[in-house]
């Protein structure tokens, strides 16, 4: 069994917080101060340029690829670090229109995440040709999935609801119709037990500074098929992804498998934060993970819903169609939200009115939950939210 007690204390969580926002943005690991600390000194500082071969920063975005690639079912040498979330969803998306180029539908959904939607759009003007996209509710998806469909691109947890797709089931008829998949695991990685390998999409992307608690601004990742790898074509053809980035020549080259999908410079100061972050999982189970939240969550909903007659369930109560997130709707979200976090419970917001919690057990227990519950219900019962300053919305809700 995995030590929960063991995980939480490799996490500084600031006194007098409970933290239900790691489906944001993860807290920060202990290891990562002193392993930043090494780099920017001892790497950065002492090698200067040196880091590239000496360090290892040029194969880094590979190497912990691997490392996230153990976490949802991807083979060595398939993942690659880089970039963010969105030009991730950008290059899986031409990669794929580009095997498809009979097919013009790129089939979503309308809880997608709006970045992935607005990428999408921006690549359809792009082309010029004809491509459109479909948004369905979310239970629509895996009927509308036809042979007119290049690619379904969906992300497998809604931000919004917590709402789970069967990715099985979307990829099978995928298949079936000839079509491919995008599998976004911005709300999986590390929330949910992934395996691409048993569930074959053909290109995975996610980010890291959600339950993989790399920090804010920490590198994507890719997935791309291995069997695909070789045929894509890397719509973002920089020269970090060239076959040959030293020997400077004049044509692009790609190079092999999904060192393709390399674009410029890594981050390479963000990724050792990321690599300490990974150092977490090693000793973690994630099917004991996902019965532990499964478990955190019930007793989340359970009492939130018996003590707060105004809070309704905005997520699936049947948790094997949840992801590891909870929301509520309430038409004071915005302003419960602040009141919450003025009094040590962070949750967030997603408009139009939906009080959205991430439930961690990496670094969250049955005591945080209770002690959370509690506030949850003195802030609902006693109105604290109607109170003129919580009601400005700050730029990032
Ligand atoms: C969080 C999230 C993003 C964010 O993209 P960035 O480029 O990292 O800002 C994109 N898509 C989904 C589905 C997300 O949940």
């Amino acid at each position: 069994m995995t030590d929960f007690s063991r995980t939480r204390d490799m996490f500084d969580l600031p006194k007098g917080v409970i933290y239900l926002d790691g489906n944001s943005l993860g807290p920060l690991p202990r290891a990562a101060t002193d392993r930043m600390a090494h780099r920017l000194q001892n790497e950065w500082g002492q090698m200067l340029i040196t880091g590239w071969n000496k360090a290892g920063w040029f194969i880094e975005p590979r190497k912990v690829g691997d490392r996230v690639g153990k976490l949802i079912g991807a083979p060595a040498g398939s993942v690659v670090m880089g970039d963010t979330l969105s030009i991730k969803v950008h290059q899986a998306l031409a990669s794929a229109l580009a095997l498809r180029p009979d097919r013009r539908v790129i089939l979503s959904d309308s809880g997608n995440f709006p970045s992935d939607l607005y990428m999408a759009q921006g690549i359809i003007d792009t082309l010029n040709q004809d491509h459109r996209l479909e948004t369905p509710n979310p239970t629509d998806v895996l009927d509308r999935i036809d042979t007119d469909v290049a690619v379904v691109m969906v992300t497998e947890v809604d931000y919004r609801s917590g709402r789970r797709h069967d990715m099985a089931a979307i990829v099978e008829r995928a298949h079936q119709k000839g079509a491919l998949v995008i599998w976004d695991l911005a709300h999986s990685a590390g929330a949910v037990p992934v395996d691409v390998t048993a569930i074959p999409a053909d290109f995975a992307v996610g980010c890291t500074y959600k339950f993989l608690n790399g920090g804010p601004g920490a590198p994507a990742f890719i997935y791309v098929r291995p069997d695909l790898a070789e045929n894509c074509r890397p719509a973002l053809s920089g020269w970090m992804g060239h076959e040959s980035p030293f020997a400077f020549d004049l044509d692009y080259r790609a190079g092999s498998g999904i060192d393709r999908m390399r674009c410029g410079t890594p981050p390479v100061l963000a990724l050792a934060a990321l690599d300490a972050a990974l150092d977490v999982w090693d000793d973690v189970d994630m099917n004991d993970l996902r019965a532990r939240s499964i478990e955190l969550s019930q007793q989340f909903i359970d009492g939130v819903l018996a003590r707060c007659p105004d809070l309704t369930l905005y997520s699936p109560s049947d948790p094997h169609q949840r992801g590891s997130q909870v929301s509520f709707a309430f038409q004071h979200g915005y302003a419960a939200i602040q009141a919450l976090i003025d009094r040590g419970v962070i949750g967030d917001f997603r408009a139009p009115n939906i009080m959205r919690f991430g439930i961690t057990p990496l670094y969250i227990n049955d005591t945080d939950i209770a002690a959370a519950i509690d506030i949850i219900a003195d802030v609902m019962n006693a109105h604290a939210w109607d109170d003129p300053k919580y009601q400005n919305r700050a730029a990032v809700t």
